[in-house]
């Protein structure tokens, strides 16, 4: 049984901009001009591995710009991203995609998602060579894709032959002593990598892998690291749109990388990657129906990244204690009275979720209303699906407090995964139950504390 509501979601959209024929091609790579205008196509890849499309998603285009972002990621790769900062800055320059945007005194290119710095970029791809270098690129750009691209060998000529501003860019780099490499070499690694043929349908895909934390969720390759992904999409925030950065990132909140064949792609983290295209471009060189449309999916989809979420559900699903909750080993009734009266001393409190550092600091203000009667706390993790580094700091210092005032924490988890240090962990509630109540009853009995 196949149940898709999200196409025709995605195909409203499309129709509802389809007409819009406003916007120029791009001219100034002469072949860029030669293609049809009316191609306009949409798509959505979740990190369920599952891709959407509208209209023309299958249509070929050059990849252009939007190559920018991936390059990156072999770059940070290959050598981390202190080295990388040195090379290129990481500040979107308000400038347009092919301006001299250079440091004044180190000739260092601002901004890594326009042509300079990305230029420079190329440069830093480990290979011993250009043919190898461009290998890299391909291949790594394959690997987002989930399919093996090449490049256009006529849009790549086309440029090669028409690319003198890129040239030029890359000499006045280079004698600035911030491009290291043969510019002629670079450019030319640069151009193909710009004429790497691709579809919405690809970008989509190739969005979805950095939203799955570098790993493609069609193929399940890891193709970066959860690190270099979330780098290079925290530059796509900032840099992505050319001059347009800021008020994309306002009015529609995702990371996002767009290039003058009509590309746009949009990342939201964790979701979903779109892939769009539509070659009729802004005075900006972005794509107008790519934008309006991936505004209009932004919008629908609720996914602007910096709206309010809402609060996380609560990270405690349960709370109880001893007298009211039993252990299934059988009690006589003198030991069944004494839970009854005295079972507050064990409190039972069952987690939820993912414990990260905000879950764990709920679970950390509920502590502070225990009373003083209690002797044992016990956590039940078995609904915990993980437990985020920040979270775990939270837990363990928690957790060694409780020690210092009198109250151990015991951890219920079927799954024994010591998820918290220096608790006695049980692999069941049931079983960490039993052993607190046999711990209270083995205590003396309150009046005679008083007697004595
Ligand atoms: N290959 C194009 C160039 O360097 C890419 C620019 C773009 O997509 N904005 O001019």
């Amino acid at each position: 049984m196949k149940i898709d509501p999200i196409t025709p979601m995605l195909e409203a959209i499309h129709q509802r901009f389809s007409a819009d024929m406003s916007g120029a091609l791009a001219d100034y790579i002469p072949q860029l001009a030669a293609v049809d205008p009316r191609l306009f196509g949409l798509a959505l890849a979740g990190v369920s591995g599952r891709v959407y499309c509208a209209g023309d998603a299958d249509a070929p285009f050059t990849i252009q710009s939007a190559s920018k972002p991936f390059v990156y990621a072999i770059a940070l790769a290959d050598h981390g991203l202190e080295a990388v900062l040195e090379r290129v800055g990481a500040e979107p320059s308000g400038e347009a995609f092919n301006a001299a945007s250079l440091e004044p005194t180190t000739g260092r290119p601002f901004n890594p998602m326009i042509n300079a710095g990305a230029i420079v970029t190329t440069s830093l791809v480990g290979a011993v060579g250009p043919a190898e270098r461009y290998e890299r690129i391909r291949a790594v750009l394959s690997a987002f894709a989930g399919r093996e691209l090449t490049h256009d060998q006529a849009v790549y000529r086309s440029e090669s032959d028409t690319g003198d501003k890129n040239r030029s860019l890359g000499f006045l780099m280079r004698s600035a002593g911030s491009l290291r490499a043969d510019v002629e070499a670079t450019v030319d690694v640069y151009f193909k990598q710009c004429a790497i043929v691709v579809t919405a349908r690809d970008l989509a895909v190739m969005a979805a892998t950095l939203a799955n934390g570098g790993v493609n969720p069609c193929t399940g390759v890891a193709v970066v690291s959860d690190q270099v992904a979330s780098h290079v999409l925290t530059i796509m925030g900032t840099c992505g749109m050319y001059d347009a950065s800021g008020e994309w990132l306002l009015r529609v909140g995702l990371p996002a990388k767009s290039g003058v064949s009509g590309a746009l792609l949009a990342v939201k983290p964790a979701q979903f990657g779109a892939g769009l295209f539509s070659p009729l471009l802004d005075a900006r060189g972005n794509s107008v129906r790519g934008i309006a449309s991936c505004r209009e999916m932004a919008n629908r989809f609720e996914l602007h990244l910096l709206n309010y979420p809402g609060r996380p559900s609560p990270a405690t699903y349960l709370d109880t204690t001893a007298a009211l909750l039993h252990s299934s080993k059988r009690r006589d009734a003198a030991q069944r009275s004494r839970l009854a009266q005295e079972g507050d001393a064990i409190v039972v409190r069952g987690l939820q979720g993912e414990i990260t550092f905000a879950a764990a600091e709920e679970v950390l203000v509920a502590c502070e209303q225990l009373s003083e009667q209690v002797r044992w706390l016990i956590f039940d993790v078995e609904r915990v699906v993980a437990l985020r580094r920040s979270g775990r700091a939270v837990l363990d210092a928690l957790v060694r407090e409780l020690g210092l005032q009198g109250v151990e924490t015991v951890i219920a988890d079927p799954g024994r995964r010591g998820l918290v240090a220096g608790a006695a962990e049980f692999g069941s509630r049931d079983t960490a139950l039993e052993r607190c109540e046999d711990a209270l009853l083995e205590t003396e009995l309150p009046n005679q504390e008083v007697t004595r």
